[in-house]
Order: structure tokens, then sequence, then C-alpha cells
């Protein structure tokens, strides 16, 4: 690729201030400094427009599986174009589509049988939704008073308004709470690192259920369905749950018939080292919302799967009323189609489960290397998914204030040092892409040892 001049640098920098809302971004600060413009991918690098390297951290915002620039993908996206870049699913079908929904359900937990596609992990879960109110609605004894949600607290389910008034994040939501669903119930998340109890599996009883236990005791007659990020809570930064909580929870759901609805939308397509995380304890969501690693990082498209017996409760004459109305102009997109079943056949050549299974404990060994750091208070990991807490005093695990913004300079200086990170807080999140090497996962974890270690001394100086 042929350099730019340093003006035309400057001048796509001037343009960026001047033009782009960055999401997630408190704009203010952003334009305090020019921002990284990323020109070109390979494998697990991106490299700026002027050539330099970083790792991908983040996998492009926990997308990316199999690298950037895959000759597989990009050939199918690039044969699809030869055919057709988009045509709906409303009226029409494409065999596209038809091969991947076909394919999803084979690889999808036991009892999923139908694909509704979507764009992006948050109306993935909007459908979750909606589905669920509706089948509570037309199912044979139909119980219209079910159309609650209980929701996990610190949970993150996306931004749409649906998907935010489960969410647990309370800054996410402070301006909106004009929109928040009503009778949304909340219930504490599973908070190993916390727990006053610290008992180990099996003694551990997992005490955190009672409250979800006794509501839904209290109140299921109201629950249409209770939303989970299996294994793992992601945005909350990255918070696995106890041996057995998932399997529990579900039990619990069965127990008082209301819907388990799985977000899988961060923790599908391999991130923790099984296809879907509700693998990991053989639990059978009623609905499954699935979308980031859907395409391997290439394209928006996402699905929310569901059972025989939900879809059931939709069929009817088209004067019933019984139809699910939603829908959108996207939905099951093509070229997105055939970046996703190219995805799914890459699992296959490069065994890229196998594989993630065998690095996943090297990984851990190599996060140990930073268990010695002051500042770090925990280090958290399921699969390829990796929460590092950084905290004042390792000792009494005192946090950092939020504006000590030490999550943000530690990224800035592993950043400067090659390595692309997106802290929460100041939780350092490592979502490195499948395909990373254990070279490129050392090098990462490295980076950040670093990082660490240039902030500190820099705020030790000052
Ligand atoms: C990212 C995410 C979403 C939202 O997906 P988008 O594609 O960003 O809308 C929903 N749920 C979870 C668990 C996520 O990590």
């Amino acid at each position: 690729m042929p350099k730019r001049s340093t003006s035309s640098v400057k001048q796509l920098q001037k343009d960026a201030q001047s033009y782009i809302w960055h999401p997630f971004t408190q704009m203010q600060e952003w334009e305090q400094q020019p921002p990284l413009l990323i020109g070109r991918g390979k494998g697990t690098f991106l490299y700026d427009i002027d050539g330099n390297a970083y790792l991908d951290g983040t996998s492009s915002i926990w997308v990316n599986l199999h690298g950037h620039r895959h000759p597989t993908i990009d050939r199918a996206i690039r044969h699809q174009l030869t055919q057709v870049a988009h045509s709906t699913l409303l009226g029409l079908s494409h065999p596209l589509a038809i091969q991947l929904a076909k394919a999803l359900i084979k690889i999808a937990p036991k009892g999923l049988k139908k694909v509704f596609f979507s764009d992006n992990g948050s109306t993935a879960i909007e459908i979750a939704l909606k589905m669920a109110i509706q089948y509570w609605q037309q199912c044979p004894s139909p119980q219209p008073r079910k159309t609650q949600f209980i929701h996990l607290g610190l949970a993150y389910h996306g931004d749409t308004v649906g998907g935010m008034s489960l969410s647990g994040i309370e800054s996410f939501q402070k301006p909106f709470s004009s929109l928040l669903f009503p009778g949304r119930q909340q219930v504490d998340a599973p908070y190993c690192y916390r727990c006053p109890l610290t008992l180990q599996f099996p003694e551990c009883q997992m005490e955190c259920l009672t409250p979800l236990k006794t509501l839904l005791q209290e109140k299921h007659e109201e629950i249409a369905g209770v939303i989970v990020e299996p294994m793992v809570q992601g945005v909350a930064g990255l918070i696995p749950s106890p041996p057995g909580y998932l399997q529990r929870l579900y039990e619990l759901c069965r127990e008082y018939q209301v819907l388990f609805i799985a977000d899988e939308v961060a923790t599908g397509f391999g991130r923790t080292g099984r296809m879907f995380a509700c693998e990991h304890e053989t639990v059978s969501p009623d609905i499954m919302a699935i979308a980031k690693g859907m395409t391997g990082g290439y394209l928006p498209l996402a699905a929310t799967l569901t059972t025989e017996k939900i879809y059931a409760a939709f069929l009817g004459m088209p004067h019933e009323g019984k139809t699910f109305f939603h829908g959108h102009s996207y939905t099951g997109n093509p070229l997105g189609c055939a970046a996703a079943l190219a995805n799914l056949s890459i699992f296959k050549t490069e065994r890229t489960l196998t594989k993630v299974q065998q690095r996943t404990p090297k990984l851990s060994a190599f996060l140990k290397t930073l268990a010695a750091d002051p500042w770090v208070g925990d280090i958290r990991q399921c699969g390829y998914m990796v929460g590092i807490e950084l905290v004042r005093h390792q000792e009494n695990k005192e946090p950092f204030s939020l504006m000590d913004r030490i999550g943000h300079r530690v990224a800035i200086a592993a950043r400067a040092l090659g390595l692309l990170t997106r802290p929460i807080g100041n939780t350092m999140i490592l979502m490195p892409p499948l395909s990373a090497t254990l070279q490129e996962l050392k090098q990462m974890v490295g980076i950040l040892k670093v990082a660490i270690s240039i902030v500190r001394a820099s705020k030790n100086a000052s």
C-alpha cells in the first residue's frame, strides 16, 4: 500500500474530529488526541495507515475469530458478490440463508430448531424478548400475565431499549429511565471474587441463587423469561459464574415454567472453548441470541434461535394475528450468510475448538505472570475471554477511582507497544482472535505487563 502523505493523514484526522461521533466514547476526551487510523489487517494484526502493526487484543470488539483477511471468508464473500449482494427474506428466500440456518441448527444446543435472522446482537435480543412475550399469549394454554423478565445484576444485553432495560449497568441506562421496561426484575449475579463465603465447588451451595429462587416462587406467573449471559458476563468486566450455576439457573426456569433465554452474543462461536457456552453445562435454551462471532468478524449478521414449541405457537391463519411482526431490511443478508458459512467451515478445517481448548491452559499460564504485579487484583478467564482487574492495593483489592482512568491509560500505553485493547473501567479486557498463536498470546500478555508498569511508574512520579 502506498504510504499516505503526512498532509493527507492530517486532513483525515481533522475530518475524523469534524464528522464522526463515536460509540461509547466521551468525545471531549477523544478530540484531545488524533485518532489511530486503521488501514488494514492480516491474521492477528491490524496496521495503521502508516504501516505500524498492532496485535488485535479485542478481536475488533469481540467479533473476529480466525484472524483478519482469512482467505476462506474473503473468497466466500467475493464469490457471493458475483451472485447478489442483498436480497430480502421478507417474502423471498435464498440458498445461503437456508444452508446457514440448517448448519446453525446442527451445531446449536439440543432443542433449538428454528432460526430467525437479524443483523446485530441487540436486535437478536430484542427479537428474543418479543418472541417470549408473544409466545405466552399464544401458547396452547395462554398466560398473558407473563410479561416480565428477570436479568442478572451487571448484565449487558445490548443498547436497544429492550436489551438496555434488561441490562444491569446503571450508567448505560440513567438518561433513559423513562423508557425502561416496567416490571423488569434484577437479581444479583454470582461474583465469586467478592463472595464473602469464598467456598470452592462443591462446598459452595450457590447461595447466590437464593434471591432468584425466591423471586420465581413469588412471581413466576408474571415472569416470561430469565435472560442470562451463559458462563461469563462480558461487559460486566468478565465475570465467570461458578461451576454448576448455569445448570441450576436453567433447572429453576424449568421448575417455574419461565423461558430460559441465553444471550450467546459474546460467548457464542468458540469464545469459551465450546461452540456455545451453554454446552459447558448442557443446558438447552428456549431462545438463544447469537451475533458477534457469527461471520468471523466480517459482516453484521445475527440470529435468534428457538424451539419447535415456541415456533408452533405463532402458527395460524393470517387473520388470527399470530404472525411474528418483526423484521429488518438486511435480515439474513446473503453476503453475511456467505461469511457465516465460511466461518463455520473454518472451525472444521482448522480444528478451531480443539486448538482453543489446548491453548487455553497455556494462556492461563501466561496470565499467571501478571499475578505478582501489585496492581493486579484479579485475573478472570473463560476460554479466550480474559479480564484483568487493576486495583490500587492488591491486598485489600481497593479499587482505583474511575477518575484515575487507569484502564484507559494502560490501554494507551499498550497501544504504543503494539497491542490494541479496550478496558472496561479499570479492568483490562483481553479477547484474542481464536486463531492467535501461542507466541501472539504470550506477546499480548507481555505487552500488558509492561504497559501496567509504565503507567504505575508515571503515576508514582506524578
Ligand atoms: C455485544 C453484546 C450485545 C449487543 O450486540 P451488538 O451487536 O453490539 O448490538 C448483546 N449481548 C451481549 C452479551 C454482548 O456482548
